[in-house]
């Protein structure tokens, strides 16, 4: 499908590579080394900041390729640092341009630091504060499900630095970017049921020193820098729902040709050939739909309705292409060390991440059909 995946050669990062990183919590350090000699984790930075200068079309249609090259959820490091970067290069400084070109270099691997354990689909309850100390702040306080965790370098922080103001819970929310090895940052990696190779914890901050410079954007406008960013997630999300379908379909359109029972491959059944092309009929347009949504968002158009819609139908398309594909390979399913079987457990990633489904619905309900507000 893509130019970028076609130039990348990822015939090394096939199903045995991902299965093994998971199995063992591995980070891919050779994907990683593969994809930051050709900049792919700056895909959308511009070339002043040492990436490729794309746009989210591009980097949709490379997220896809590579998930359903195999990798599945663990393209998620390349999204980070396209979207972080990307954060970064629109809101910082000008001291943060070689840290720019460490991340599509792909020397430094940035995450994001929102969620913590009593504010998950409600930001207005962030409970990390940062307060004014010298020419800097001192930060306190714990984020929780924060996803790289081992191998981050730096997270962008959302903390609160001024009381909301108006009743605008995200006004007094000031954005950090903030070096993993700096002194009073702690972590705690929480087993989880997948992303073993990219953990996911806790980021306990106490008494942590950030210097001004390393606000990115205004002072308490930190929920503004990033909401630009949260659309593009999103609707990445719905490129990394296409690419996991995507897998699944085709390991289970292998199996359904090779596994033979009552005298004919399982495929002839059409009990298990029509569900295989009603998944391959919804990922078609899927793909189009996510790559549509993506090209209005790199023409600047507002497409917050339409990137919630992304990041759902992505997480339902890949839920059914994946249990589909656990039917066909009924108990060989079930082994470790099968991509199915991981698939089964990344796929409720994207049912949570980056916000559940019943909150993109309900954005959608009142955004994009002007019911009342739940959110
Ligand atoms: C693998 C993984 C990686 C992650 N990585 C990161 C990361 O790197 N950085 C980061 O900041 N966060 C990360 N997250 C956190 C993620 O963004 C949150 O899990 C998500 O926002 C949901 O929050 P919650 O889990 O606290 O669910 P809750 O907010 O507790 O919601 C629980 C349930 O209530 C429902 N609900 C809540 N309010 C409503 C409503 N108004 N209407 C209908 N239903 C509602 C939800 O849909 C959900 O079903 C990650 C999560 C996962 C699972």
């Amino acid at each position: 499908m893509s130019s970028i995946v076609d130039g990348l050669d990822l015939s090394p990062f096939g199903d045995d590579y991902w299965n093994g990183c998971e199995a063992q919590g591995r980070f891919p350090e050779e994907f990683w080394r593969h994809v930051s000699e050709r900049r792919v984790p700056g895909l959308i930075l511009s070339r002043e900041s040492g990436g490729l200068g794309m746009g989210l079309r591009e980097l949709c249609e490379a997220v896809m390729g590579i998930v359903s090259s195999g990798a599945g959820i663990g393209v998620y490091p390349l999204i980070s640092n396209n979207l972080a970067g990307k954060v970064i290069e629109s809101f910082g400084k000008d001291r943060h341009r070689e840290f720019l070109r460490g991340l599509a270099e792909g020397r430094y691997l940035c995450g994001l630091a929102v969620t913590e354990e009593q504010a998950g689909s409600d930001p207005s309850g962030i409970g990390a504060r940062a307060r004014r100390s010298g020419s800097g702040y001192v930060i306190e306080g714990r984020k929780f499900l924060v996803a790289n965790l081992i191998r981050a370098t730096h997270y962008l922080v959302l903390c609160r630095t001024s009381e909301p103001e108006g009743g605008r819970w995200w006004k007094g929310l000031t954005l950090f970017l903030l070096d993993k090895s700096s002194p009073g940052v702690e972590f705690a990696v929480r087993p989880s049921l997948s992303m073993g190779h990219l953990p996911v914890g806790e980021l306990v901050l106490k008494g942590c020193t950030v210097g001004e410079e390393d606000v990115i954007g205004e002072p308490g406008a930190g929920w503004v820098a990033l909401s630009r960013a949260l659309v593009a997630d999103r609707i990445a999300y719905g490129a990394v729902g296409a690419g996991i379908a995507e897998l699944a379909l085709s390991r289970a359109i292998r199996w359904a040709s090779s596994r033979r029972a009552f005298g004919r491959p399982i495929g002839a059944n059409q009990g298990v050939q029509l569900p295989l092309a009603a998944i391959s009929a919804k990922l078609s347009a899927l793909k189009a739909y996510v790559l549509q949504v993506a090209e209005r968002f790199d023409r600047g158009e507002s497409v917050e309705v339409d990137a919630m819609a992304a990041k759902y139908l992505g997480a339902e398309v890949a839920m059914e292409s994946v249990s589909t594909a656990m039917r066909v390979f009924a108990g060989h399913g079930f082994l470790k060390g099968t991509t199915v079987e991981r698939l089964v457990r990344e796929v409720w990633v994207l049912m949570a991440g980056p916000v559940t489904q019943e909150i993109a619905l309900a954005y959608i309900a009142h955004r994009g059909l002007g019911l009342p507000s739940t959110l």
